[in-house]
C-alpha cells in the first residue's frame, strides 16, 4: 500500500485564492487588511522569511509594512513601536520575527502585543483562548496542520491522535486543537520510554520534534495519517522531515512530505489569521 501524499503547495494555493478573494472584499469595503513584521538584527534566516511574509502579503493583497531595527535596538524602543501598532486602526495583525537580541526579553515583546491582533497566536491570553475553546488566534502551524488533516476528508471524531513533541509553539497547540475536533490525544515528548507503544495505537500522528528517522514504519499503524512537521538537513544536506517518509509512505494511509507538506501551510494560515483580523472589526 503506498499512502496519499498531503500536499500543502496545493492547499496553500487553494487557501491563497480564497485569502486573496477575502482581502479584496475587504478592500473594496474600505477596509484593506494590514500586517506589521518587525525585523530586529540581520538573522539572515529570519531575513529570508520575514522576505518570504511580506511577499505572500503583496501576492494576496494584504498590505505589510515591514520596520526594521538594528540589533542594538532597546527592548523599550520595540515596545513603544508595539504600541503605536495596537493603536493604528489599518493595521490588524503585528509579527515580529524570533528569535530577537539577547537584551530584548522575547516573552515581554509576545505579550505587548494587542491580543486581537496576535495573528501569531504566541500570547499567553491566546493560548488560554484556545484552551478554553473560545474563538482567537491559533498558531499558524498547528492551525496548518489541522487543514491538512480536514484535506484527507478523514474525521477526528472518536480517533486517536498521538503528537510527538510538546513546545509552545507547536505540539501543545496541536494536541488541543486535536481535542477540539473531538480525538483522543495522547502527547509524547522527550520523556516518554516507548513512543512507539502510543503511535501504533494511532490513526493520525502529528511530528513536532526536530530530529530525523523520529518516526519510523515500524511505530506506525497501517493506513494512519502522517503529519511530519520537522525541518531538518540530511546527510546530503537535503531538507528533510522527522519521519523516515521513504518507508512510512509504504504503511500510512496519508502523508505530509518534507518540503511541500507542513512548510508552506504556515505563512498561509499568518495570512488567514490576518484576514480574520481585519473581518471581526
Ligand atoms: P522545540 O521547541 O525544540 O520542541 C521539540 C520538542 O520535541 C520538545 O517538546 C522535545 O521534548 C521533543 N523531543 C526532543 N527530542 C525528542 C525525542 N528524542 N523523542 C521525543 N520527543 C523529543 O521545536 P519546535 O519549535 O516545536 O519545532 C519542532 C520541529 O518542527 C523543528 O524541526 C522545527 O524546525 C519544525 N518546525 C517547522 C515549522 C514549519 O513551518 N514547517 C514550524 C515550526 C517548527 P521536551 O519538551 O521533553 O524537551
Amino acid at each position: 500500500m503506498s499512502a496519499q501524499l498531503i500536499s500543502g503547495t496545493a492547499l496553500s494555493q487553494q487557501l491563497r485564492a480564497e485569502i486573496t478573494q477575502r482581502a479584496a472584499a475587504l478592500t473594496a469595503g474600505g477596509h484593506q487588511p494590514g500586517l506589521a513584521v518587525i525585523l530586529v538584527g540581520e538573522d539572515p534566516a529570519s531575513q529570508t522569511y520575514v522576505k518570504n511574509k511580506i511577499k505572500a502579503c503583496e501576492d494576496t493583497g494584504i498590505r505589510s509594512i515591514l520596520e526594521k531595527y538594528p540589533a542594538d535596538f532597546a527592548e523599550s524602543a520595540l515596545l513603544q513601536r508595539i504600541a503605536a501598532l495596537n493603536a493604528d486602526p489599518a493595521i490588524h495583525g503585528i509579527l515580529v520575527q524570533m528569535p530577537l537580541p539577547k537584551q530584548i526579553d522575547p516573552n515581554k515583546v509576545i505579550e505587548a502585543i494587542a491580543t486581537s491582533k496576535d495573528v501569531d497566536g504566541y500570547s499567553v491570553l491566546s493560548a488560554g483562548e484556545l484552551l478554553t475553546g473560545l474563538p482567537g488566534f491559533r498558531p499558524c502551524t498547528p492551525y496548518g496542520c489541522m487543514k491538512l488533516i480536514e484535506s484527507t476528508g478523514v474525521s477526528l471524531r472518536g480517533k486517536h491522535a498521538v503528537v510527538i513533541g510538546r513546545s509552545n509553539t507547536v505540539g501543545k497547540p496541536m494536541a488541543l486543537l486535536l481535542l477540539q475536533a473531538n480525538a483522543t490525544v495522547t502527547i509524547c515528548h522527550s520523556a516518554t520510554p516507548d513512543i512507539g507503544h502510543f503511535t501504533r495505537d494511532a490513526d493520525v500522528v502529528v511530528v513536532a520534534v526536530g530530529r530525523r528517522n523520529t518516526l519510523t514504519a515500524d511505530m506506525v499503524k497501517p493506513g494512519a495519517i502522517v503529519i511530519d512537521v520537522g525541518m531538518n538537513r540530511d546527510d546530503q544536506g537535503k531538507l528533510c522531515g522527522d519521519v523516515d517518509f521513504a518507508k512510512l509512505r509504504e504503511v500510512a494511509g496519508f502523508i505530509t512530505p518534507v518540503p511541500g507538506g507542513v512548510g508552506p501551510m504556515t505563512i498561509t494560515m499568518l495570512l488567514m489569521n490576518t484576514i480574520e483580523s481585519a473581518e471581526r472589526r
